[in-house]
């Protein structure tokens, strides 16, 4: 049977909605930045730390087994959801930035010096530093894949870096700031052509977009569990069995052994290898709830509808003349961007919060992009299913009195 979508139902979910800001109905649209956390994930945490919390792993005690089942169980759901091949390839992280750090430094016993890595000009923060950091270490060359003035990734580009001495190539499935949308299996595809590893920064698809690892044919998928109606501090590297098993530990601890003695260590298989310490529980239980909500949706119909939220206020903020749009991609997710000639973003968030609307205002941890933009920073909407029309009009009503008082 199809599910239908009920957006009154969907708005009931998520508590943090329903409050005032400053006299006005909160209008939430940082969802870029972090979605909020349905009931069923509070409750999930929250009934773990009630019943059924201890640490996980080799303990023989019921509460110890209850946990380390929990734990495992969302593993598992997690590998289901991408469509891992075993839930070996499922490690834990803290997040995004955790798992790219986790690739750019286990990786870097691959890479010699003159190798090159190709990230893009739209990366975030946290899918170029790490690699910068890599490139010092080892000698090898970061090369940049340019974009063009709507904020596409230019693929002839590519093709023309592509070479014997690309090892990595790293890129986001979907620009935090631009919204844009990239052809990551035609990327996977070129980049096999010359044995070179892919990892895909997914912290922004993994909410808007159905996610088949195997499909995709990616080496390496990452991705946040806050930006997809989870908890913060906990996040997923998902890695090719076979390659994750070349790779050498990331920290070293407890969890991570087989066995150890003053003289020699040897370190535990698949995934716990690259989990070493006490990990985030809750957090990955609270993640377990966040999939099993979003599997009770009916998610297709969810995607169409922030798609049909983010067209509305586009054709909203056309009525607007001093508006310049900061991507204009083909592909996009429902991730709006702009500014207003020589009004300041933040001014602009600070008089939106004034009416109840969040938006996210600065360089969004994309400061290269921002540099091709020539410009500082955007206003950027970022929308969710949980979203309204009348949110979008909260907005664009908040924005007028904002251009008033500022230009
Ligand atoms: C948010 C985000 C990150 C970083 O995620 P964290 O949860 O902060 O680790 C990386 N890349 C993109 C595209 C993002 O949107």
């Amino acid at each position: 049977m199809n599910k239908a979508f009920n957006l009154e139902n969907i708005r009931k979910d998520f508590p943090i909605l329903d409050q005032e800001i400053n006299g006005s109905p909160l209008a939430y649209f940082d969802n870029a930045a972090s979605t909020q956390k349905p009931k069923a994930v509070i409750d999930a945490i929250k009934n773990y730390y009630e019943q059924d919390h201890s640490n996980v792993h080799r303990g023989v005690h019921t509460l110890s087994v209850r946990a380390t089942e929990l734990y495992e169980e969302s593993r598992t759901k997690i590998a289901k959801f991408i469509n891992a091949n075993t839930s070996n390839e499922v490690v834990f992280t803290r997040g995004t930035t955790e798992s790219i750090n986790v690739l750019a430094s286990t990786l870097s016993g691959l890479i010699k010096q003159g190798d090159e890595i190709l990230i893009s000009t739209m990366e975030h923060h946290s899918n170029i530093v790490p690699w910068q950091e890599l490139c010092i270490r080892t000698g090898a060359i970061l090369k940049i894949i340019p974009i063009n003035k709507l904020g596409e990734l230019q693929l002839d580009s590519l093709e023309k870096l592509l070479g014997k001495k690309t090892k990595i190539i790293s890129v986001t499935h979907i620009s935090n700031t631009l919204g844009t949308i990239n052809p990551i299996k035609k990327i996977i595809e070129l980049a096999h052509l010359y044995n070179a590893y892919v990892v895909i920064d997914g912290a922004q698809a993994i909410a808007h977009t159905p996610i088949d690892v195997q499909d995709l044919d990616c080496d390496f998928y990452t991705f946040s569990g806050h930006k997809l109606y989870g908890p913060t501090g906990i996040g997923v590297l998902y890695g090719k069995e076979n390659l994750l098993n070349k790779l050498p530990p990331y920290q070293f601890g407890g969890e991570m052994i087989l066995k150890v003695t003053f003289e020699n260590t040897s370190y535990n298989s698949l995934p716990y290898k690259f989990e070493a310490g006490t990990p985030n529980i809750a957090g990955s239980i609270g993640l377990a709830a966040a999939i099993d909500y979003l599997n009770s949706l009916p998610l297709n119909l969810c995607h169409q509808y922030e798609m049909e939220i983010h067209d509305y206020a586009l054709d909203q903020l056309k009525s607007f003349s001093n508006i310049r749009l900061i991507g204009e991609s083909h592909k996009k997710s429902p991730i709006i961007s702009f500014i207003a000639n020589d009004i300041h973003p933040h001014d602009v968030g600070t008089i939106l919060n004034q009416k109840g609307v969040a938006v996210r205002t600065g360089h969004h941890c994309t400061m290269p992009l921002m540099e091709f933009f020539n410009i500082s920073g955007t206003i950027r909407a970022s929308f969710s299913f949980y979203n309204t029309k009348n949110e979008v009009k909260q907005l664009i009503g908040g924005l007028g009195i904002a251009f008033k008082m500022l230009s």
